[in-house]
């Protein structure tokens, strides 16, 4: 088995309200600021509300996603008048706990949000670093029975797009089924949880302990699956199936059922056995996506624990 030892962690961001209307996050880092909780240990950790202007009118975004802004080409993007508020938010925000890729940036970010669909609670990270798969496979470990499943995208690192890939380490912690600008205390606890055993996991690697390595099973993203659409107007002409719906991480095989049309016709699933999430997620209409599809595949992470000076 591989080892891999990396220098201990000092610096954490808790980043919420990345989406103003995804108010899980946006309450946990509210209530982190507000009990003043910048220390866990030796470790630091800053609670940030990465869109405070989309939090107050409770919105995704005002002038664009700010959860697409982290590539390296749109962060060295000069400002000009013209510059969507969440553009020159994201240079704020990598000024502040980034710059992405340098020395300077914290140690691990991760950033929570919510989703209308059903996929319970998921870590979303990128393939190229492995403490977050160690601190998935914690979570994972610790929060048994509820079930936590885990996405990888494989992205260079300039081309990863969103806030968590601003820190040396970092994953995104997505839970549903909840509606934008609600909030649900069993949603709220989940991730809250989730919050605190990552913590507790920097805690333990700091001060020594060894994480074994093993095998870890992830879904790596396939493709996303428009609605079918009327091809001379561009509307929808169908929506999710109803033996689709709330049914993400559940095997599609050939022939299952995708699409209910609006003149009752079913619209099956073609192609290779894949697994549906984002299913119904309200966010994605505007970006034509109806779901994401994804493979299971196994993935082997090095033992872990801190390099000692
Ligand atoms: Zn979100």
């Amino acid at each position: 088995m591989e080892h891999l030892s990396m220098p201990p962690l000092s610096r954490v961001a808790i980043c919420g309200g990345t989406h103003g209307n995804e108010l899980t996050g946006v309450y946990i880092v509210k209530e982190m600021q507000r009990q003043k909780q910048d220390k866990v240990g030796s470790l630091s950790v800053t609670p940030v509300l990465s869109n405070p202007r989309a939090v107050d009118v409770c919105k995704r975004y005002t002038d664009t996603d700010l959860n697409r802004c982290f590539t390296s080409a749109l962060l060295s993007s000069p400002i000009t008048d013209s510059t969507p508020y969440e553009l020159r938010r994201a240079q704020e925000l990598n000024a502040q706990i980034g710059p992405k890729g340098s020395e300077s940036a914290v140690d691990l970010l991760v950033d929570l949000h919510n989703t209308t669909s059903n996929m319970g609670l998921t870590i979303i990270m990128y393939s190229i670093s492995a403490l977050p798969s160690h601190i998935f496979k914690y979570i994972q470990t610790k929060m048994a029975p509820v079930p936590v499943a885990a996405i990888q995208l494989d992205l260079s690192l300039s081309d990863c797009y969103s806030l968590d890939s601003v820190g040396k380490n970092g994953f995104s912690i997505e839970v549903g089924p909840q509606p934008n600008g609600v909030l649900r205390a069993d949603i709220f606890n989940m991730v809250k949880k989730a919050v605190d055993l990552t913590l507790e996991w920097i805690e333990k690697f700091n001060s020594g302990c060894t994480f074994e390595g093993g095998d870890i099973e992830v879904y790596s993203f396939v493709k996303s699956i428009d609605y079918p659409r009327d091809p001379v107007s561009g509307e929808m002409t169908a929506a999710i199936h109803p033996k689709l719906q709330d049914n993400d991480f559940k095997l599609l095989q050939p022939g299952d059922p995708l699409f209910l049309s609006f003149s009752g016709e079913t619209v099956k699933h073609e192609g290779d056995a894949l697994y549906p999430f984002f299913v119904n997620e309200c966010a994605y209409y505007e970006k034509k996506i109806a779901f994401h599809l994804a493979r299971k595949i196994t993935k082997t992470i090095p033992t872990l624990s801190v390099k000692s000076n």
